[in-house]
Parts: structure tokens; C-alpha cells; sequence
């Protein structure tokens, strides 16, 4: 696989995690029957329970644990002055050319400078058309009338839903400054290359918090964020081998922002960006302050009712994108026996428990003298507390090896000795050790299992 970065020590490469992805119900391909869709993916049931499993994490993290942040969840659909203000109508463009001869297409920034200079098709020495400035959000119509009056864009990021609504959660929620608003939702952008699987598609989700400070405060709070942000990564579990810190130069800062440092994660095709902390001035505020005539500006009750424009520090983590992440993170190939054969190998996703989209499986060693009927019941007992799978069909190494693959923490084993003893084989995915446990401190000891949960490699 040409795009396997050298620096990769994982054996994942992007056809193993999207052949995967696809083979057990992570990911699919949008409209496949018809030939599929470029730039959108459809989330199997792995892939959705993996989704939300780390959309409720970040909420957790982001919301739940701090006493200064609240929710919400903006339409997609905006005023279009929104975009006016934001800035994107003007700014949000990548540089395009097209091949006369071959019709490819390019982001100008991703083609080397020579081919511009002689205007040569980088593909098949063509001509290439001059750049022009392609605008990267979707545009569409509402209404029966198509026409200037009626243009609406669907959204290319969820941030601008939060900063109109500054002043409705002021005032609802008795916010004072420094405070934060949380949004998770989708966003649409048309990307001119659609490339890696779900790492840069046209439909998308993001998770951003915005937080709204004062003026002075703002060098402090985005140091703050930084470490946060990356603290979230280590707690999930994630190899932090694979994550750094990209602080943008000046020709790569958005017009916006006053800092701006990307976390970036060492995918298989090397280091891209996951998330953005961004230190965007009162940019945001000031200008939909200009463009709406409101006054967003915040009295300061605690500093003698100052009036001024927060500034705000955000923090914008792609989920899908996340997705991708901890697939790559998860994936490992382990030699378990020695027989010179495939079985050697297990395929095993190592995601943390709170993430993993199965987190018991209950499996009875025989389907006959009424092991099928008590594993079923322990699944019943364990289904309101955890998301359990329960599979009975085939050799139990087998069985283990399905589960492994699809990265759940543990299997509870339902053999003969269950019967009369009332306890059952709880396995561990990674170290793949066992232990017996008695039935009534099972979910019980599962809890605490995850909680004291340490990745192993
Ligand atoms: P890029 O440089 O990769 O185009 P960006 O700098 O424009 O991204 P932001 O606008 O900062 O990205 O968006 C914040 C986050 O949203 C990104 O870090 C990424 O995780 C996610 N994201 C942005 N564009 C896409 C996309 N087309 N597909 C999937 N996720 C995306």
C-alpha cells in the first residue's frame, strides 16, 4: 500500500481498515448499489454505535464536567447573512484547475508549483485552465422559487449556529463570562478531492465548543483548552506516539483567528489534522454584531458592568473524522499460535470499553442441554446496563476471534459447569485471559473493569 507512512508502526494500513470497515458493519459506501456516492459514507451498525459512542464521550467531557459549559443543537439550516458575517461567502474557497484534455481536477495547493507555472496537467501533461476560486459551501434553494432571493447554504461548520445564539443562552441560562456552549452536528462541504475513506468527505460531523472570554483572558484560556484537549486523548486511551501539536504560520491562520494550533494524528497516509483549538478573537462576535445591528456586546456584572466583545477560544474536532482515528488507533494484528497457518493472526480493535460498540458478548459453549436458554437469560440480566451481542454458532475460538474484530472488551462464556455452579468464564479481549466469575457480581465486575481500564499496547 503506497500511502503507508514509514513512521507507522501499526500495521494498519487504509485498505485493512476499510476492507474492515466494511466486512462488519462499520462503515459502507453512500448509495453503493447504484455505484456509490462520492464524499459520503453510510455508518453500519458497528459504525453508528461507534459514532455515538464517542460523540456522548466528548459530550461527557465537554459538557457534564464543567460547571460553565451548556448544549445545543443549532439548525443546519441558517440566515444567509450568517455566511455573509462568518466571512465564508467571501473567504471559503479553495484555488481549482481543471485539465482541458483529461478533466481531472485540482486543488492548486496540491499540485507542485511547476505544473501551475507551465500550466501542465500533472497527470497527463495537458493544459490547465487558469485558478479560479471555488467556494466550497453547498448551495441550494428554499422555497418554490429558485433564484438570488431564495438562496440558502446548508452549513460547513457548526460554529456559527452557536455564536447567533450567544445572547439567547446569556439570557435563558444566566451564563457568565468565561462560558462555553458544546455542539455536535453535521456539516456539509463540497470538497474538491475526496480521498481516505471517511477522513475528508462532503457530508460530516464536527464537535465544537466555543468559549467565551474576556478580552485579556484569551492567551490564558487557549493554553488552557490545549491541554485539556489533549488530556481528552489520553484518557480515551489513544497511542499518544501518534499525536502532536501543529501551531499554523502566518500564511496557514485563518483570517480570524489570533492563534491557532491543530492537534494531528499519525494516520496511516501520515500526520492530518483531528481537531482545531483555535484562538479567534471577537472576530465572530464583532462581525455578527456589524451584519445584524444586535448588540452582542457583554455587560461585565462582576468588573463594574464593563461592556466589551468576549473573545473566544474554540475547540473543533471532527467526529467522523474521530471515527477514522480511532479505527486506525484500535486496529492491531497479533500472532497467537504457532501452527504456520492463518489462524495464527487475530485481528483485534483495540477500543476502550467506553468506546467499544459491543461492550459484552454472552456465548454459551454449546447451543444443546439448556446452555442457549441460560446464556440468553445472563444477556437479558446484562442488556440494561451494557450493550451486549450474543453469538452461538461455531467453534468458541472462532466466536472470540469475531468479537475480538469487532473490538469488544469481553465475553462471557456459558459452559456446563455454569449450570451447576452459577458462575461463567469472563475473557478478556486484549491479554485474552480468563477468570471465573460468579453470575450475580457480573455486571458488577464488568463495571469496574472498565473503569480501571488500561490499554495494554
Ligand atoms: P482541512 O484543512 O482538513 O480541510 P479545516 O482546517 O478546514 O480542515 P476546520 O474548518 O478547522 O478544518 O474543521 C474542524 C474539524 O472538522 C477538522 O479538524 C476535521 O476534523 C473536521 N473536518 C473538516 N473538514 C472535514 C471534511 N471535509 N470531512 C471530515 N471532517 C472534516
Amino acid at each position: 500500500m503506497t500511502e503507508t507512512s514509514d513512521e507507522y508502526k501499526n500495521p494498519a494500513t487504509m485498505e485493512k481498515i476499510t476492507s474492515l470497515a466494511k466486512r462488519r458493519g462499520f462503515v459502507f459506501q453512500s448509495s453503493e448499489i447504484y455505484g456509490g456516492q462520492n464524499g459520503a459514507w453510510d455508518y453500519g451498525p458497528l459504525g453508528v454505535e461507534l459514532k455515538n459512542r464517542i460523540a456522548r464521550v466528548w459530550w461527557k467531557e465537554m459538557t457534564q464536567l464543567h460547571d460553565n459549559i451548556v448544549g445545543i443543537d443549532a439548525a443546519i439550516l441558517m440566515h444567509p447573512r450568517t455566511w455573509e458575517a462568518s466571512g465564508h461567502v467571501e473567504n471559503f474557497t479553495d484555488p481549482l484547475v481543471d485539465c482541458k484534455k483529461c478533466k481531472a481536477r485540482f486543488r492548486a495547493d496540491q499540485i507542485p508549483e511547476e505544473n501551475l507555472r507551465v500550466k501542465k496537467c500533472p497527470e497527463c501533461g495537458g493544459e490547465l485552465t487558469d485558478t479560479r476560486k471555488f467556494n466550497l459551501m453547498f448551495k441550494t434553494h428554499i422555497g418554490a422559487i429558485e433564484g438570488e432571493a431564495n438562496v440558502i447554504y446548508l452549513r460547513p461548520e457548526t460554529a456559527q449556529g452557536i455564536y447567533v445564539n450567544y445572547k439567547n443562552i446569556i439570557q435563558s441560562n444566566r451564563m457568565k463570562i468565561p462560558f462555553g456552549i458544546a455542539q455536535i452536528g453535521k456539516a456539509f462541504r463540497n470538497e474538491i478531492v475526496t480521498k481516505n475513506f471517511i477522513f475528508r468527505t462532503c457530508e460530516f460531523e464536527q464537535m465544537e465548543m466555543q468559549f467565551f472570554v474576556k478580552p485579556d483572558s484569551d492567551v490564558e484560556w487557549f493554553n488552557t483548552w490545549k491541554e485539556r484537549r489533549w488530556a481528552y486523548y489520553e484518557k480515551l486511551g489513544i497511542n499518544m506516539d501518534h499525536l502532536r501539536w501543529h501551531q499554523h504560520g502566518p500564511d496557514e491562520l485563518a483570517h480570524y483567528a489570533k492563534d491557532a494550533y491543530d492537534i494531528e494524528y499519525l494516520f496511516p497516509m501520515g500526520w492530518k489534522e483531528l481537531e482545531g483549538v483555535h484562538n479567534r478573537s471577537n472576530y465572530d462576535l464583532s462581525r455578527h454584531q456589524q451584519y445584524s445591528g444586535k448588540d452582542l456586546q457583554y455587560i461585565d456584572q462582576d468588573d463594574g458592568n464593563k461592556k466589551y466583545t468576549p473573545f473566544i477560544i474554540e475547540t473543533s474536532a471532527g467526529l467522523t473524522r474521530s471515527v477514522l482515528m480511532t479505527l486506525c488507533d484500535a486496529y492491531d494484528e497479533e500472532k497467537v499460535a504457532d501452527k504456520g497457518n492463518d489462524d495464527d493472526w487475530r485481528v483485534v480493535m483495540r477500543f476502550h470499553p467506553s468506546l467499544a460498540p459491543v461492550t459484552v458478548a454472552v456465548l454459551p459453549l454449546m447451543k444443546k442441554d439448556g446452555l442457549a436458554e441460560l446464556a440468553s437469560e445472563i444477556r437479558d440480566e446484562l442488556k440494561e446496563d451494557f450493550p451486549t451481542d450474543y453469538d452461538q454458532s461455531g467453534a468458541i475460538g472462532r466466536r472470540y476471534r469475531r468479537q475480538d474484530e469487532a473490538g469488544t472488551p469481553f465475553c462471557v462464556t456459558v459452559d456446563y459447569d455454569s449450570k451447576e455452579k452459577n458462575d461463567l468464564t469472563l475473557r478478556f479481549r486484549d491479554s485474552m485471559e480468563q477468570v471465573r466469575v460468579p453470575r450475580a457480581e457480573l455486571a458488577e465486575r464488568i463495571r469496574q473493569e472498565i473503569k480501571k481500564y488500561r490499554r495494554l499496547k
